[in-house]
């Protein structure tokens, strides 16, 4: 990332929570914010909402 675009503070809406967050992932065009991303490293199969971020996140590789 370049100097100039790090001092830009720009609200990303993350396509998991909805949320708009200024830091987070950009994963092939979408963002995910940091609380997404922690809960996603920590995601067990047995999580009430491991189906969801399993379908959102397949939806990110399909869209291309
Ligand atoms: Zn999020």
């Amino acid at each position: 990332m370049q100097a100039n675009e790090e001092e830009k503070v720009t609200m990303v809406k993350c396509i998991l929570c909805k949320k708009k967050a200024i830091q987070g992932l950009n994963i092939l065009g979408s963002f995910i914010c940091h609380e997404c991303e922690r809960r996603i490293v920590a995601l067990n199969v047995a999580d009430e909402g491991y189906d969801y971020y399993i379908e959102q996140l397949k939806l990110i590789w399909h869209r291309s």
